[in-house]
């Protein structure tokens, strides 16, 4: 038996994290702001080892839009694993990994007239915003990438150099170069279109050299929950097109339903050239990334992007089951639409009862901002004493992040909004 699972006293927490604190690297970084020990987890709901349950407002970062253990999901993996099923596969052809390309052509793709390619890469999200800006520059032959202020693309060098939190770029350690920031939509302030700036700069004469792409995402997850507009979106998107520039839509934390579609950009009429995938992409929690490829951008060679864990069979059968059980039919859209209007009125209602806060996002990739920085900090530790788990985002993390799980109750949305308001409350001191 684990440790974990014999444990049960208050007492039993406190001594196994002390023992993490003790034996694990200063580099943890949500167990700061969530210090307990966790054991299960079913829904929206994750259980301490004490038996305490937290309604989950955070949803593993936006890796669990489908909640914790999903039974129609978990039921496909035990079942793959009973029999044996391929776990490891490299980037071996699998009847798991066919099944799901099966259903991602038959259910994504092909309803949305999209004739990508699909690029396997390593698990991570990282990972396959490194492979998108190798074949965007392999592709163009050209150097530099646009990106925008307060983007996240991940932690590794290539996607590090196109992320602005300073904190984290100073973690590299070495020059991280050939990524031009831009302002994002509203960088600047209500009534100024950065759009028009972005196609100023490039225009010869702006002395900034062409670049192979724009990587851009729709909803800015980690950088404060700020959106896009659509016409905004669509100038960056007219201004790639007509310079032969690639238009990368970075859809890891923003895709998979949470922004109400399964793409984030998919209302907004564009066909980016490469989009990322993957957190939420296997549905269960297990690592798996994903790009599209435009069918002319694909001149990778073989084993050119290649890596280890790329054949993650066991995400693969839970993606499959994901993409066939919500989105195969129109019930779960429908459904996720209800849902989200419901959870912006209840958003709104907050907004009556505390004035001072302002609403931001969409779909189930929601923020609350404060009139003081340090509010967001605050009302997080106060909504987790109160059994919320919502985290902060944002480069000064002045930002509340709302990523419930699709799958909440209207019962959990509203749970989760009453709770922030009492920790709201708590802090003004009313
Ligand atoms: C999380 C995230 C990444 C990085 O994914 P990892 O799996 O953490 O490497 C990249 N881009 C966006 C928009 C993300 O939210």
């Amino acid at each position: 038996m684990s440790l974990i699972n014999t444990l049960s006293t208050e007492d039993d927490t406190f001594r196994l994290k002390n023992f993490a604190e003790r034996h694990e690297s200063k580099v943890r970084s949500y167990s700061r702001d969530f210090p307990v020990v966790f054991n299960r987890a079913s829904g929206s709901l994750l259980y301490s080892d004490t038996n305490k349950p937290y309604l989950d407002f955070f949803s593993g970062a936006g890796a669990l839009n489908y909640g914790h253990n999903n039974p129609v999901l978990k039921e496909s993996l035990v079942s793959y694993i009973t029999n044996d099923g391929i776990s490891h596969g490299l980037d071996l052809f699998t009847s798991a990994k066919e099944r799901f390309i099966r259903n991602f052509v038959q259910y994504i793709l092909s309803p949305r007239n999209f004739d990508y390619k699909l690029q396997f890469c390593g698990p991570t999200g990282t990972n396959a915003v490194e492979a998108a800006v190798k074949i965007a520059r392999k592709f163009t032959g050209r150097r530099n990438v646009i990106s925008f202020t307060n983007a996240f693309h991940g932690m590794s060098l290539g996607a590090l150099s196109l992320t602005a939190n300073p904190k984290k770029r100073k973690g590299a350690g070495v020059s991280l170069h050939d990524t031009i920031f831009m302002p994002y939509d509203g960088y600047l302030g209500d009534g100024i279109d950065t759009s028009s700036i972005l196609k100023a700069m490039l225009q010869d004469g702006s002395g900034l050299d062409k670049p192979a792409a724009i990587i851009v995402e729709t909803i800015q997850g980690e950088g404060g929950v700020n959106t896009a507009s659509k016409n905004w979106l669509r100038n960056i998107y007219r201004v790639a097109k007509e310079l032969d520039i690639l238009f990368i839509v970075d859809d890891i934390q923003a895709g998979c339903g949470r922004s109400g579609k399964f793409f984030s950009f998919e209302e907004y009429q564009i066909i980016p050239d490469i989009v990322v995938l993957s957190k939420s992409l296997s549905g269960y929690g297990l690592p798996m990334s994903l790009l599209l490829l435009s069918p002319d951008v694909d001149i990778w060679e073989p084993g050119e992007h290649n890596g280890t864990f790329r054949g993650n069979n066991h995400a693969f059968i839970t993606a499959g089951t994901a993409i066939s059980h919500f989105w195969s039919t129109k019930e779960f859209s429908d459904e996720l639409e209800i849902k989200s209007n419901f959870f912006e009125r209840s958003l709104n209602d907050l907004k009556q009862k505390h004035p001072h806060i302002g609403i931001r996002g969409r779909g189930f990739l929601r923020g609350i901002s404060f009139e003081n920085d340090k509010t967001a900090t605050e009302v997080s530790s106060e909504a987790f004493k109160l059994g919320l788990i919502v985290e902060t985002s944002g480069v000064r993390g002045h930002i509340l992040k709302l990523l419930p799980a699709l799958t909440a109750s209207h019962q959990q949305l509203q749970d989760g909004i009453n709770i922030i308001s009492d920790a709201i409350h708590r802090i003004r001191g009313e």
